[in-house]
């Protein structure tokens, strides 16, 4: 995947969290609901595919993949 700002190539890999699924909250203030990732649960632990930009050190999550 190649990032949208710069169009370098993306690394793969993912966020790591701990036994419950990862969430995307709006700002306060916001109506916008919360965003529920998918756990792809590996031993246990939330692991949400993500790509890491080195050159503006951006993650970008695919939302069409993992989102629960
Ligand atoms: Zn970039």
């Amino acid at each position: 995947m190649k990032c949208a700002k710069c169009e370098t190539e993306m690394i793969k890999g993912a966020i790591q969290g701990d036994r419950y699924a990862l969430k995307w909250a709006p700002a306060k203030g916001s109506s916008a609901p919360y965003i529920t990732l998918k756990r792809n649960s590996l031993l246990g632990r939330t692991n949400t595919e993500a790509f890491h930009c080195r050159n503006c050190e951006t993650l970008t999550i695919d939302l069409k993949s993992q989102q629960a």
